[in-house]
C-alpha cells in the first residue's frame, strides 16, 4: 500500500506521480478528507476525498 499512487503532482510542468509515502499531512473536515503531498519538485498538492 506504500508505493500505491495517490495522485500526481499539480505544478504546471511536472506531472511527477505522488505516492502515500509523500502525504505530509492529513485532516478531515465536514466535506471529507484531505492530503497534501509535497514533490520532489517542492510544490505541494491537496486532494479532497469524501
Ligand atoms: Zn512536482
Amino acid at each position: 500500500m506504500l508505493d500505491e499512487i495517490a495522485c500526481t503532482c499539480d505544478a504546471g510542468d511536472c506531472d511527477r506521480e505522488l505516492t502515500d509515502d509523500q502525504c505530509m499531512l492529513v485532516y478531515r473536515t465536514g466535506h471529507g478528507e484531505r492530503r497534501a503531498y509535497e514533490c520532489a519538485c517542492g510544490a505541494v498538492t491537496v486532494t479532497v476525498s469524501a
